[in-house]
């Protein structure tokens, strides 16, 4: 099969295992984004993917060749930095042609890939300029051309966007959408720690902790359908609250204690053998409303309102002591510091954790 095929793959410096077997296939043209906390191992992978790093067991596949004996050059990948790393004495044309240079390629094939690369990042009223007359946002476009002319099977991008300032990732990160619709058939491979770039970018995003994928699958799907606690807090901003409880009622629906003795039911069936085990419960701070009706969700106090335009965060006092709830409520609502507010949510927009942390299946 053309695309990439990672088969138990494994990495350990020395005695310290990082990657603990990664099974993941990857469709030509597809492009996937690779997030998780700070050292779960996304830059070893991707690297491992480039061939920068040896792989420790497991196989990897390119296009139907196995390529883990394969060295970078030979494996039709281009990668794209946190750093730009661009010659500083070279012009921009010239950074984006230097590889096609030494890989002896004529100097019409050169011209044509470095117009072709600039007039996609629109870079062609800088081509004679030195990287240092760039701004920051430019310098990463035009480590993205150089990628681009290597007329890659592959495009790696690690973190590409985090030296940027707010308004240069958004534009940089609508340039690298707009590339992948370009160049359709181009698999690209995204690490990122940014949930809104993971969100927007990826046809499927693969969740990684600590060495291992914890989930993959369209963004959305991730958001509705996490598979277990950590893809649930990790997708999602401010991340769902989560209470601890009991299952008192099994059935159709289920019915859990929290801590404060209150009950909560969710649409999502349990087993008999279920009941009195340990579960929780989460609701995504979107999902919660206000309610001066009898029936809510639960009561608290607010300890913090805080306003940001668009929408208001609300920090409550909930069932879980010393772990306030948090509320988002769209646009500006007024709420003081010390009222007592009720809340609701939508039953179906409920979620419900076993002992395990993994998410109870039936929806
Ligand atoms: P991420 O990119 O997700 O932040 P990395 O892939 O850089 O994480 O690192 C994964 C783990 O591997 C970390 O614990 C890191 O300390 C370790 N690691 C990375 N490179 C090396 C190395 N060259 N030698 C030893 N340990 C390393
Ligand atoms: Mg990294």
């Amino acid at each position: 099969m053309t695309g990439l095929v990672l088969k138990d793959i494994r990495k350990s410096y020395g005695q310290v295992k990082v990657i603990h077997g990664i099974d993941l296939e990857i469709q030509q043209g597809e492009f996937i984004v690779f997030v998780g906390p700070s050292g779960c191992g996304k830059s070893t992978l991707l690297r491992m993917i480039a061939g920068l790093e040896d792989i420790t067991g497991g196989e990897m596949w390119i296009d139907g060749i196995q390529v883990n004996d394969v060295p970078p050059s030979k494996r039709g990948i281009a990668m794209v930095f946190q750093s730009y790393a661009l010659y500083p004495h070279m012009t921009v044309y010239d950074n984006m042609a230097f590889g096609m240079r030494i890989a002896g390629e004529s100097k019409e094939e050169i011209d044509r890939r470095v117009t072709s690369a600039a007039s996609i990042l629109q870079l062609e009223p800088y081509l004679d300029r030195l990287p240092k007359a760039l701004s920051g946002g430019q310098r990463q476009r035009v480590a993205i051309g150089r990628a681009i002319c290597r007329d890659p099977k592959v495009f790696l991008f690690d973190e590409p966007l985090s030296n940027l300032d707010a308004a240069l990732r958004v534009a940089t990160r609508i340039e690298i959408a707009k590339l992948n619709e370009q160049m359709a058939d181009t698999t690209m491979i995204y690490v990122t720690h940014d949930q809104v770039e993971a969100m927007t970018l990826a046809d499927r995003i693969v969740v990684l902790s600590a060495g291992r994928i914890e989930q993959v699958g369209p963004p959305l799907e991730l958001y509705e359908r996490p598979a277990n606690l950590f893809v649930a807090q990790f997708i999602g901003s401010p991340a769902m609250n989560i209470m601890p409880g009991k299952i008192e009622e099994t059935g159709d629906n289920t019915v859990i204690s929290l801590r404060d003795g209150s009950r909560v039911t969710v649409h999502i069936p349990t087993q008999a053998a279920e009941k009195g085990k340990t579960a929780s419960f989460g609701v995504r701070p979107e999902d919660l409303s206000m309610t001066t009706g009898d029936t809510y969700l639960f009561e608290g106090k607010v300890s913090i309102a805080e306003q940001l335009g668009e929408v208001t965060l609300l920090y409550v006092e909930g069932p879980v002591e010393d772990e306030p709830v948090v509320i988002k409520l769209p646009g500006v609502v007024d709420v003081s510091k010390g009222e007592t507010l009720r809340f609701v949510a939508d039953p179906e927009k409920l979620h419900l954790f076993d002992d395990n942390g993994r998410t109870y299946l039936g929806r």
